[in-house]
């Protein structure tokens, strides 16, 4: 889908000011690869240079200008009043999408907590289009199913609402919420980096589950910017619901509906790239297949 302004500048002028902090990501700026990192990581990402005393900068937030129809081209799913689905921008498998709500600004899920009620609804919303969504672009598409699933035959709806997984990041790469969805199998570079470097990494993603379970005991938690995550997971341990206990769960069933599923062929690939230093870009060889 084709934006409607070509700058976040000419969107500003138009529209005003007011609009200026929904269309920032708060990020540190790795001094040594340039990489944006997330505003709470103590180490970069990419090349594990410490992110020690780099002051606070901003990027150009991607969802809130899909939102407004700023710069960016959507890979459109799905949208309506008050949701917006598009296919994630560094995919991790051919079925891996987005859900954002578009008739509020909540910068991360831990706002969700200000009003857990709400909160609870507005997720359930982004569950039920998100999962339409898998059921209709990718599950009801037979060529697509035969060349990214295995042996489905047998696969009913009620089995594949238990494959696709769901969840939010945080500190998030984008600031506006977003529930995640993904159905495996991996890529294979995705399947090969975890889980020392999962893209759904401990600590960073919630699974849906937790989130749910979480904003259900509508105990209101007192979300500042500042507040760390970790202690909105100790808040809720000792009520009880233990974030390890359900990020454990998920990735068992994370690895194991892999392995169920994939169905990568040697022929679709043109070679192997081995890297010599993990987690790093440099040192790479190519083999052609
Ligand atoms: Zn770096």
């Amino acid at each position: 889908m084709e934006p409607a302004f070509g700058t976040y500048e000419s969107f500003l002028q138009q529209k005003g000011n007011q609009f200026q902090s929904h269309l920032q990501n708060k990020v540190l700026l790795c001094r040594k690869c340039g990489k944006s990192n997330g505003y709470t990581l103590k180490a970069c990402n990419q090349c594990h240079t410490s992110l020690a005393g780099v002051e606070l900068g901003h990027t150009e937030n991607a969802f809130t200008g899909f939102i407004y129809g700023i710069k960016y081209k959507i890979s459109l799913r799905y949208s309506d009043e008050e949701v917006l689905i598009f296919d994630d921008m560094l995919q991790v498998s051919s079925c891996h999408i987005n859900a954002i709500p578009t008739k509020v600004y909540i910068p991360d899920w831990r706002y969700l907590l200000l009003n857990p009620t709400e909160g609870l609804k507005l997720l359930e919303k982004l569950e039920e289009k998100g999962w339409y969504c898998i059921k209709t672009q990718f599950l009801m598409n037979e060529e697509w199913k035969s060349k990214y699933l295995r042996d489905t035959k047998e696969l009913t709806e009620e089995d594949y609402k238990d494959m696709y997984y769901a969840g939010c990041n945080y500190p998030p790469s984008q600031f506006q919420l977003h529930l995640q969805f993904l159905l495996p199998p991996y890529r294979p570079f995705a399947w090969h980096v975890a889980p020392t470097m999962s893209v759904n990494g401990r600590g960073r993603f919630c699974p849906l589950s937790y989130l749910k379970k979480v904003l259900s005991l509508s105990l209101p938690f007192p979300v500042l910017p500042e507040t760390p995550v970790e202690s909105i997971y100790q808040f809720f341990d000792l009520q009880g619901v233990s974030y390890d206990a359900y990020y454990d769960q998920h990735l068992q069933k994370e690895r194991r509906m892999h392995r169920r599923l994939v169905n990568w062929k040697v022929e679709d690939f043109e070679g192997i790239v081995v890297v010599d230093t993990p987690n790093s870009t440099q040192n790479q060889r190519f083999y052609k297949l």
